[in-house]
This record gives structure tokens, sequence and C-alpha cells, in this order.
């Protein structure tokens, strides 16, 4: 029995399915989790000491490469001074300047502990300000496990669920909560405006991921943007970006910075707390007023801001902050995905990809869906054979067709020739 077998059967007793987050327990795929025993750079190594080309990265946060040594050296120079005082910092003031000034539309930013804290909190507000009770989401688009947003839920909803028209994506998920949120699919300028027509005046906010990862990957039409946007705005409507995976991923103003769309507040995560739990909502200084202490709109947290995970979030942006860094991401992960395209081609097989800086996503189909629908539409039985292929050459991905898949600084060309010659060998097999 190899260890990580040993780990997965032990490790099921204590922790229901083994593991602390649903998609880590390779439930699509199926197989035994790695368990990690350490990461440098863009590997880890897990208990049977295999080495990994690691494509998930965390599922985005690492994008300097794991144990970067100025962000490891930061993290100890906080946590000599103890881990958390429940007391405000100044590097919580520097990370909000920091946020703010690389994203211009955030004027006042909050400080919470996960991506899911964010889009919650980020929604309650958008209700208190507004008054209303209705919110739009789109199919597929993951912001986080809150009540009211499990209804056609990405990431590993998608892998999970056995998702009925209009029911919640979960169980425990009172009916009562989601008749609160409306579920267009991605993409669909029409639905969306007759929705509008219909109850704009009524919908306190449209919450959408500007480029989504949590159904592989999608990429919004420009028309698409702008009529959210310019409706939002017409029926006062607060649009919402969840860059919780695209915040200095994509690029260091995040999708909106390449999109030119302005929303009035985003949230944001993973990158911005480097591998630390941290992440933050912020936008229009009216708006993010109306949080307490200031205003009605309550929201709390008492590892909020936590020094260590500040440390850990400034420095890894003042990396990525650096020059020609999201050209150099953006070049290699472009790289990756022709090298990846090309080997498929070899063997006749169907086969697209799309990146996004250092984002990417690959489909056994002949193009790049545009919709959940579309996504589900691509050969999964095909992805699952070459997931366990690459997973037996060392490299690791995202164990689910429905997630993006992630680079760093730290693949560098060496790294993505030795995965496109993982890929050449593992499509060989698959065909
Ligand atoms: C990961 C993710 C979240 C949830 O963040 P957690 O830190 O896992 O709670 C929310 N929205 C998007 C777009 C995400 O990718």
């Amino acid at each position: 029995m190899s260890q990580n077998d040993a780990l997965f059967e032990r490790a099921q007793k204590t922790i229901p399915g083994g593991v602390n987050s649903p998609v880590r327990a390779f439930r699509q795929v199926g197989g035994t989790p790695r368990f990690v025993t350490r990461a440098q750079g863009p590997y880890f190594w897990d208990a049977d000491n295999k080495q990994y080309i690691d494509l998930i990265m965390s599922w985005g946060p690492m994008i300097v490469g794991h144990a970067h040594p100025e962000v490891v050296e930061a993290v100890k120079k906080a946590a000599e001074t103890s881990f958390s005082y429940g007391a405000p910092t100044e590097g919580e003031i520097e990370l909000a300047e920091r946020i703010c000034q690389l994203m211009p539309s955030i004027e006042q930013v909050r400080m919470v502990s996960s991506g899911t804290e964010a889009a919650m909190s980020a929604l309650r507000l958008a209700r208190g300000y507004t008054g209303r009770d209705l919110i739009i989401k789109f199919e597929g688009c993951y912001h986080g496990h809150a009540d009211s947003l499990l209804v056609k839920a990405g990431s590993g909803l998608l892998t999970f669920a056995d998702s009925t028209q209009n029911a919640p994506s979960s169980g425990g998920v009172p009916q009562d909560l989601v008749k609160h949120t409306l579920v267009l699919p991605y993409n669909d300028v029409a639905a969306f405006e007759e929705v509008f027509k219909k109850q704009g005046d009524q919908i306190a906010a449209v919450i959408l991921e500007p480029i989504a990862g949590n159904m592989n990957l999608i990429q919004p039409s420009g028309e698409f943007l702008s009529v959210i946007r310019n409706l939002t705005s017409k029926y006062g409507s607060v649009l919402i970006y969840d860059e919780v995976m695209t915040g200095f991923r994509v690029a260091l103003g995040g999708a909106q910075s390449l999109q030119g769309v302005i929303p009035d507040l985003t949230c944001l995560g993973k990158v911005m707390g480097g591998g630390m739990p941290m992440a933050a909502f912020g936008g229009k200084k009216e708006i993010m007023s109306k949080l307490a202490p200031l205003g009605n709109v309550y929201q709390a947290g008492t590892l909020s801001g936590n020094p260590v995970a500040v440390a850990a979030g400034l420095k890894t942006l003042e990396i990525v902050s650096r020059e020609g860094f999201y050209e150099c991401l953006g070049e290699q992960t472009q790289k990756l995905m022709q090298g990846l395209k090309q080997a498929a081609n070899k063997v006749n097989l169907p086969f697209a990809v799309d990146s996004v800086g250092g984002m990417f996503g690959f489909y056994f189909a002949d193009q790049v869906p545009t919709s959940y629908e579309a996504v589900t539409k691509t050969n999964i039985e095909a992805f699952k054979k070459f997931f366990h292929l690459m997973l037996d050459e060392g490299v690791y991905l995202a164990p689910s067709a429905y997630e993006a898949g992630f680079t760093s600084i730290a693949h560098t060309n060496e790294v993505i020739d030795a995965i496109i010659s993982a890929a050449e060998k593992s499509f060989q097999k698959l065909k």
C-alpha cells in the first residue's frame, strides 16, 4: 500500500471524505488524492516522495511559486511578533492602500479571511445599500458557499451536485433563501435584458466572475459585460465583480483592467493572501461606508486582516508588481497551452485551449466553450483519462474538468517543456 493510500484511509476515519474541501477528493476522476508533504517553486512532493509539477498552485494563490524565499522571510518576521492581535495594525493600511492603488475601482476595502466571506459580505452590503432582496448570479459561477449563492454554482458543486432546475445545488439550503437568487446563463445577453426589463428595480446586485474559472475557463463577450454594466447602472443595482480568482492573476489590475468595465464592488482572495487565509471586498466609498461601524450593515471577523496573512499578501503583491511579471507569466502560460494543443493535434484529438495571464483552460472539444452548458458537452471521459495519465507522468492538474488551471512565475521554460512532453506521451496513450 502506498503512503497516499494509507493516509487517505486514515483521513476518512476522522474527516468526512478524508478532505477539508470537496474537490480535493478526486471524486470526478477517481483514485487516491495525493497527500502533500512539501512544495517549492512549481513542484510539490507527495507522501510517497513522488515529485509533481503543480498546475493548481493551491487553486490560484501561489502565483510567485511555492515557498518563495521573500514571502517566507516576510511571514517569519511577522510571526515572531505574534500571530494575531484583534486590534488594527499599520500593515492592514499598507495592504488596503496597495489594493486601492492597483485596482482604481476600489476606493475602500474591508479584509476578511476567505473568498466565501468576501462574496457573502459584498452581497449583504449591496442589499443593505439598495434596500432590495433579489440578486442575479450566473450558471457555473462560484462565489463561495454562502447559502443564497449555492444555486447552480460552479467548482466542486458542478463536480458533485445533481443540479435540478432552480433547486439549491446543496442540501441544507432552504428554498425560501434561494428564491431571492435568480440564475441566468453566462454570456446570454437576451436573458439578462429580459429579467432587467421585468424587475430591474427590485434587483439589489448582479454578481459575476468577469472571467469565469469555476466551470473550466470561460470568457465573457464584450457585449455581455457592457449590457450588464449599463442595465445595473440604469436600475441602481450594485454590480459586483467576483475577482477572488482573477484578481492579481490574469493581470495586475485584475480582469477589470483588461476589459474596461468598472464594477461597483469587487471581491478579492486567493493571490492577495499569497497562500494565507486572506480575502477582501471593496469598491465605491459611498457603498462601503454603509458597513459597520459607520453604517448599519454588519460584518466582522476575529482574524480579519491577520498580520501574518497581511505580510504574505503584501510581499506577494510587491513581487507581482515588478516590471514584466505578467508579460512573462502570460507568455509562459500561452506557450504551455499551445504545446498541449499541438500534442493533441498530433493524435487528432479534438482539443481547444484558452488562457489569460496565469490562468488557463483546456477542453476536449472542437472549440472553446462560452457557457456552462457547452462545458458539460465537452468530453469529460477523455479528461478523466488524461488527468490520470498526466498524474502518472508527474503533472498535477485540477481533478475536475470544471476547473481552470494555474501557473506561476516559477513555471519556467524548462518546466513548461516537461509538461508538454508528459502531455505528448499521455495523448499517445489516450488515443
Ligand atoms: C475560490 C473562489 C471563491 C471562494 O473563496 P474561498 O476562499 O475558497 O472561500 C469565491 N469566488 C471565486 C470566483 C473563487 O474562485
